[in-house]
């Protein structure tokens, strides 16, 4: 039976002709049998940019930056030869997009459902061009590419902007929606990002969801290999423009590259790896720019385990202490706070508690939710400090390693450590420090772990 690969290309690799076209022979070169796609480099920003400029720009303003994203797609059509029925397409989306950065004019009004419309159309225009790309390099061997919507199979609640897939539902009709590619040697070619509600509303599954999408269709159609193609050579064992040491991994553990992904390290969206995990499908980093240059393999088991692997920053952090007298020795508290932090859908990552105060760190943007504060505020006295950074260090049998910690600590005297979390995870130890100094903290740490 032929191995089932999906294969993920992200807006760099799909920057422009030429670009695609690179894309379109990796895949090729892979077997994929699927590949998803993101829309073209710098086009979701652009398109969130221009819903917004809707509210108060005038109709003249708005029409020439309309006009932008369309001339950028047609340069791409017009080098890829773009065929009537793709050129038709595209014609359609250009008019959607028209018409729903006027409905957003007129209404004066860009709700989280329409700014999703609005965004679907990024990866919407560049599977059209990227299908031709695709059917370009296949002409010849006399297979097709085939463009499906992924609307269609990746359906979604409804929590527009980061809605939440339907696994079950996916599994049960994936197989099915792409027998076609799955039983030939034609190549499907599906948009990232996008999905849809029961009713056949457009979703999104969040900024960089395109990664998560790829592992979502795989899983759908029982991969035996995710590939996300990228413009860095793999998961680096830290972020290159901080620290320029940096080294790609040749290989990481699910657990392992899971927490990276959640602390901080930008390659992967956090979520990429959970479908993934489910059905034991390795994931392959590469990227797409330099295919042979080898990346990084992301399975379940793997042969090395050192303890430090790779490290993350997490900037704009904040630090949130609840402390109140009622919590000596009672019970409840914690129960309390977390439904507040349940109620409004905000994630805590790192959290210490002592007799009568828990500490947690947030993510900055989490500031603006007055109401999630005037609650927590009902509860417990509460003190914010902000400016800070999350530094972790991921590896393996972190728990059980003598000396780690004074390692870490020699490595940084002069840097004051704010909290530290360690114990939850085999694989992860993180700490606080002011943003200021995190730079300088990853360096060193970096030295003294990696290289
Ligand atoms: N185009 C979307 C974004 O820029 C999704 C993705 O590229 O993964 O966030
Ligand atoms: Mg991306």
């Amino acid at each position: 039976m032929k191995k089932i690969v999906v294969s993920k290309f992200g807006g760099t690799s799909m920057g422009d002709a030429q670009c695609m076209k690179r894309s379109a022979q990796v895949s090729l070169s892979q077997n994929a049998s699927l590949v998803v796609v993101s829309a073209t480099s710098g086009t979701t920003n652009l398109l969130i940019a221009l819903g917004h400029k809707a509210l108060s720009y005038e109709w003249p303003q708005l029409e020439s930056l309309i006009a932008d994203i369309r001339k950028r797609h047609l340069v791409i059509a017009d080098e890829l030869k773009l065929e009537t029925k793709g050129h038709t397409a595209l014609t359609n989306l250009f008019q959607e997009l028209e018409s729903i950065v006027k409905g957003v004019f007129y209404l004066k009004d860009l709700s989280l459902k329409a700014l999703d419309t609005l965004q679907s159309l990024g990866e919407r225009m560049s599977s059209v061009l990227f299908t031709q790309a695709m059917a370009n390099e296949l002409a010849s061997q006399n297979r097709r590419a085939i463009l499906y919507d992924a609307r269609e199979i990746l359906k979604t609640d409804d929590l527009f902007g980061k809605a939440k897939p339907n696994q079950e539902w996916i599994n049960q009709h994936a197989p099915d929606f792409f027998s076609a590619v799955l039983k030939t040697n034609d190549v499907g070619v599906a948009q990232g990002f996008i999905g849809s509600t029961v009713d056949g509303h457009t979703t999104t599954l969040g900024r960089g969801g395109s990664d998560f999408s790829a592992a979502i269709l795989a899983e759908g159609i029982n991969a035996d290999i995710l590939e996300i193609w990228t413009d860095v050579t793999g998961i680096l064992t830290t972020d290159p423009r901080l620290v320029k040491e940096a080294k790609v991994i040749n290989e990481i553990s699910f657990k392992e590259a899971s927490e990276l992904a959640t602390f901080g390290a930008k390659v992967l969206h956090p979520a990429t790896l959970l479908p993934a995990i489910r059905k034991n499908i390795p994931v392959f980093v590469g990227s797409s720019f330099d295919a042979n240059k080898g990346g990084t393999w992301v399975r379940k088991d793997v042969e090395l385990q050192p303890l430090i692997r790779a490290m993350a920053l997490r900037r704009k952090q904040v630090l949130v202490t609840l402390s109140t007298p009622e919590m000596l020795q009672t019970h409840g508290f914690l129960f309390h706070v977390f439904t507040i932090f349940n109620d409004h859908k905000v994630s805590v990552d790192a959290i210490t508690t002592s007799e009568i105060s828990v500490s947690m760190t947030l993510d900055e943007t989490t500031l603006q939710n007055k109401d999630l504060f005037k609650k927590l505020e009902a509860i417990a006295e509460v003190h914010i400090e902000d400016g800070l950074s999350l530094v972790s260090l991921i590896g393996n049998n972190i728990i059980h390693t003598s000396g780690l910690a004074k390692k870490i600590f020699e490595s940084i005297p002069e840097i004051n450590v704010r909290m530290i979390c360690l114990g939850a995870s085999k694989h992860n130890f993180c700490f606080l420090v002011k943003d200021t100094q995190a730079e300088e903290a990853l360096k060193r740490l970096h030295k003294t772990f990696i290289a």
